[in-house]
């Protein structure tokens, strides 16, 4: 089973056309390929909501800094389109970096107040070339509705602000995370991990689910949660370099000193080649969300 492949914006433009002149709705779900099945739920979710689903499968070099992984990013286009295809894509569109940025853009889309922490403060320039990109797609593809995950917190919040602040005429759909039946969140980038590495990586979930914890037992003081996140990642993954760990307002990604709203706890941690991140919501009075 496979599924049919689109190359070029005119091609993508011309079949999302006749789609609509058949009465179907567009959606559209963004991804770097390396498909795994956190990206099949978003695919599966576009399709119980739209007739016709176009997955982009772009590794798109502006969202890599200098030394990033962008050469080695790993990309499998057979199995790719197998998972489009289970999922129940219409389409992939894979285009060439030429055809998106041959002429460069000189255009950048940026939201910068949202930006400016967490991965953005790490990666310089990451999330420019995400909404860059994504504003692209969206203009590209012009579809109804367009499927983010929300492993990628910091992107979905500020690509569903961008869409609104520049009136894009679609709903941005945020699926949950999909996980590994032990907890790791799915990701492209697990791949590059080693077999004690993995073992390790669980400490992130396992810290989240401790934030949790420690809110729901009265916990209020966001420093010390912080502490005990840290304290576990340093017994359970030892070899774990922590980028950051922090408890933001869901919105407005601001840091939050005391727990008395829901909040979002993110960290992101290096264990050998991968850096990997995760978050969950956390709500002191429902702890088990
Ligand atoms: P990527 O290919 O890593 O750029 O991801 C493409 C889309 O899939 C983004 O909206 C991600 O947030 C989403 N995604 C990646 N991993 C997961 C996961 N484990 N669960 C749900 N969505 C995910």
């Amino acid at each position: 089973m496979t599924c049919p492949v689109s190359e070029t914006i005119a091609d993508i433009r011309a079949r999302v056309a006749r789609s609509r002149a058949d009465g179907l709705s567009v959606a559209l779900v963004p991804t770097m390929g390396a498909l795994h099945a956190g990206h099949e739920s978003l695919i599966r979710a576009a399709r119980e909501r739209c007739g016709f689903v176009v997955v982009s499968i772009f590794v798109n070099p502006t969202q890599f800094g200098p030394g990033e992984d962008y050469a080695s990013y790993p990309r499998s286009p057979e199995a790719d389109l197998e998972a489009c295809a289970r999922g129940g894509a219409a389409v992939a569109f894979m285009p060439q970096p030429a055809d998106m940025y041959d002429p460069p853009s000189l255009t950048v889309v940026s939201v910068p107040s949202l930006s400016g922490t967490l991965c953005g403060a790490r990666r310089p320039g990451h999330f420019e070339g995400v909404c860059t990109v994504v504003a692209k797609l969206f203009n590209i593809v012009q579809p109804d509705l367009a499927f983010f995950g929300a492993k990628d917190y910091q992107q979905a919040t500020i690509l569903r602000r961008m869409a609104g602040d520049l009136n894009f005429p679609l709903e941005v759909v945020v699926c949950p995370t999909v996980r590994e039946t032990d907890g790791l969140a799915m990701s492209s980038r697990n791949r590059y991990l080693s077999g004690g590495q993995r073992a390790q990586a669980l400490a992130l979930h396992e810290s989240l689910l401790l934030a949790g914890r420690l809110a729901g037992q009265g916990e209020r003081s966001a420093r010390r949660i912080v502490q005990a996140m840290r304290e576990h990642l340093a017994r359970r993954a030892p070899d774990g370099q922590i980028d950051y760990i922090q408890i933001v307002d869901p919105d407005s990604l601001a840091d939050v000193d005391t727990i008395d709203r829901p909040v979002q706890v993110l960290l992101a941690v290096r264990l050998g080649r991968a850096r990997l991140i995760d978050n969950m919501r956390v709500d002191a009075a429902r702890p088990d969300r």
